[in-house]
């Protein structure tokens, strides 16, 4: 809750995930996301919503776990800049790139480029089609968890 990016003050509810901005490469150093960057799914799943954020678009996958039919979660990849070939319905494999992060707007010079992650099980019945950030906000169809407690560091 205490702070966004830049100087927007405090958020108006906790976090949904994960904001990667940095990382460290093979030489030990430390360089930034961009708009090259490329965003590989963490999992085996469908695409099953391609929605617009305050950067760039979210792409959702939901996934299934073979050892219950029942249970599902959701990975979200936020300030994404998705080719249009992305549709949902689209089946993806563990490491299959879904799009580049977005370029932040220019009215957002104070925000620099960043993947957000968010992973949830859905726990209410969901229709994908007309979910966006402030339905899943109100409406709570998924349980956030904490991203770091299932991206394993061999995953990023
Ligand atoms: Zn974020």
């Amino acid at each position: 809750m205490d702070k966004w990016w830049g100087n927007q003050g405090k958020r108006e509810r906790p976090h949904e995930g994960l904001d990667l901005y940095l990382y460290r490469d093979r030489e030990k150093r430390i360089l930034q996301l961009d708009e090259k960057t490329r965003i590989p799914v963490l999992y085996d799943g469908v695409v099953v919503r391609v929605m617009d954020d305050f950067i760039g678009n979210s792409v959702m996958v939901e996934h299934h776990l073979p050892e219950s039919q029942s249970l599902k979660f959701c990975t979200i990849y936020g300030h994404t800049d998705p080719p249009s070939s992305l549709d949902v319905g689209r089946i993806v494999k563990a490491g299959d790139i879904l799009a580049s992060l977005a370029r932040p707007k220019k009215s957002q010079r104070n925000i620099p480029p960043h993947l957000h992650i968010s992973v949830g099980w859905v726990i209410n019945k969901i229709s994908y089609d007309h979910l966006d950030w402030e339905s899943m906000a109100t409406s709570n169809p998924l349980k956030w968890v904490d991203p770091l407690q299932v991206i394993s560091r061999r995953s990023i």
